[in-house]
């Protein structure tokens, strides 16, 4: 019985996976809000730099990985395929139950495998300083780790809700060098205007987008860097799944169902879109594959699919996704990184085509599979990866009932180590189950129909 799937060093791969080469047609582009035509290369060049511009619109189907890029990666990567039979146990299904563990990175999730290729280009294009938002935390530290390896600056706009929620985070930013300020600030004209017109926010990962844009644009020296949504982003990611379809070649498996928590989309598109290319070729015409999003921002299920910007300012060029709106709000759920408006166009193209399906989960139930899996498999993991263990354990229990003996793989994209009141707060009965704000978003759509 081998519990963990391990690559040597040597193994992991060299290429990103573009799944822009096998979509069986093309990404809506990014409009320019302004003129309404598609972006263009010069339009973002003051934020970001040029090799990442490039990697948002290649059709090429491998990039091939920095070795600088490679060497850092190897702090924690190949990471681990972990068969998950303690679980499987105490649930006693016939499923087989697999998971890619990301909580072994430095930051402890899935996210530096995109902040230290960002950081490298951007230092290879002279950039001195990053700015950047972050949820949670976790990108913002994600980010703060990458550039420090490689001398960069680092700004973090921190939602206020999670600054004041997970002071852990921000002293970790800190320690790789990082500043890091609650969002909305009043050091962006962005943020001086949201705090005039709510006082009391507890802002939202829309509102520090835009704050990070504006420090951005205003420096030369300066770029902007996105945790998630963006195509480049979903590139880097893809090491994940790649990794994955390795390590179950050696056991020969592969997976029925894969599933994964959707925040922006990245780390579940890093392990999906791998095997989601084997679908689109017709190899895998049967896989399943299902996003799993929380209920109080539950942008697949309930939003709508249409061009919005990416920020509550209407700075971002507009993406083709789904979206509740760029400037609903969402309730302050633990999972902070899944307070996210809208979602990765890739991800929500193959959702609207049909390719994949989405589930959206409360508060305590995602907590009450977190807890199953910490009592079985011992990980405490991130409240945004419980959504997808949730549905990871309703599907091995449905098998039980069935007798089918399904593979299942979940994205395991990060610890909890830093959302330990989340924990305590399930324990003690507190965690509030924010029903679906119907109301709210049926206003914030409304607004956005009139826009655009
Ligand atoms: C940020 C984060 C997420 C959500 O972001 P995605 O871009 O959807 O991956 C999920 N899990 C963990 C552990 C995170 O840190």
């Amino acid at each position: 019985m081998q519990t963990k799937i391990f690559l040597d060093e040597n193994e992991m791969p060299k290429k990103w996976y573009n799944i822009q080469a096998d979509l069986l047609t093309p990404l809506d582009p990014p409009l320019n809000p302004s003129t309404g035509e598609p972006i263009r290369p010069e339009d973002l060049s003051a934020i970001f730099p040029m090799e990442l511009i490039k990697q948002e619109v290649t059709q090429k189907k491998w990039v091939p990985i920095p070795e600088e890029v490679l060497d850092v990666y190897k702090l924690w990567r190949p990471t681990p395929l972990y068969r998950a039979y303690r679980l499987e146990k105490a649930l006693k299904t016939p499923a087989k139950i697999y998971y890619n563990w990301e909580g072994v990175s430095p930051p402890g999730s899935h996210k530096p495998n995109t902040a230290v290729a960002q950081a490298y280009y951007n230092m290879k294009e002279g950039i001195e300083r990053i700015s950047t938002e972050t949820g949670a935390g976790q990108w913002g530290s994600a980010l703060a780790f990458a550039t420090s390896i490689f001398g960069l600056k680092c700004t973090v706009y921190m939602v206020r809700a999670s600054y004041e929620q997970k002071p852990y985070r921000r002293i970790m930013m800190e320690t790789w060098g990082a500043e890091c300020f609650p969002s909305p600030t009043d050091r962006t004209e962005a943020g001086k205007m949201i705090r005039k017109k709510f006082p009391n926010t507890t802002g939202s990962l829309g509102i520090a987008i835009s704050e990070a844009v504006e420090d951005a644009a205003k420096y030369e020296n300066t770029n902007y860097s996105l945790g998630s949504v963006l195509n480049h982003v979903l590139l880097h990611q893809t090491i994940q799944g790649l990794e994955c379809k390795k390590q179950f070649e050696i056991i020969d498996e592969y997976p029925d169902v894969i599933y994964g928590c959707v925040g922006g989309g990245s780390n579940f598109s890093g392990v999906f879109l791998p095997f989601m290319g084997d679908k689109l070729r017709g190899e895998h015409p049967d896989l399943q594959v299902v996003s799993c999003e929380p209920t109080a921002c539950p942008t697949l299920t309930k939003g709508l699919y249409t061009y919005d910007f990416g920020d509550t300012a209407m700075l971002t060029p507009l993406l083709k996704m789904h979206t509740l709106g760029h400037d609903f709000i969402p309730p302050p759920i633990h999972a902070g990184g899944l307070r996210y408006h809208g979602d990765a166009p890739i991800l929500c193209k193959l959702t609207k085509e049909g390719y994949m399906d989405a589930v959206a989960y409360h508060q305590n139930e995602v907590f009450k599979a977190a807890i199953t899996f910490a009592r079985t498999e011992g990980f405490l993991i991130a409240p945004e990866t419980a959504h997808c263990v949730k549905a990871t354990i309703d599907e091995a229990l449905r098998c039980k009932e069935t007798g089918e003996e399904k593979t299942i793989l979940f994205a395991n994209s990060g610890h909890g180590h830093f959302d330990l009141a989340a924990y305590d707060a399930y324990h003690e009965g507190k965690l509030v189950d924010y029903e679906y704000p119907a109301e709210l978003i049926e206003k914030s759509l409304k607004a956005l129909k009139n826009k655009t």
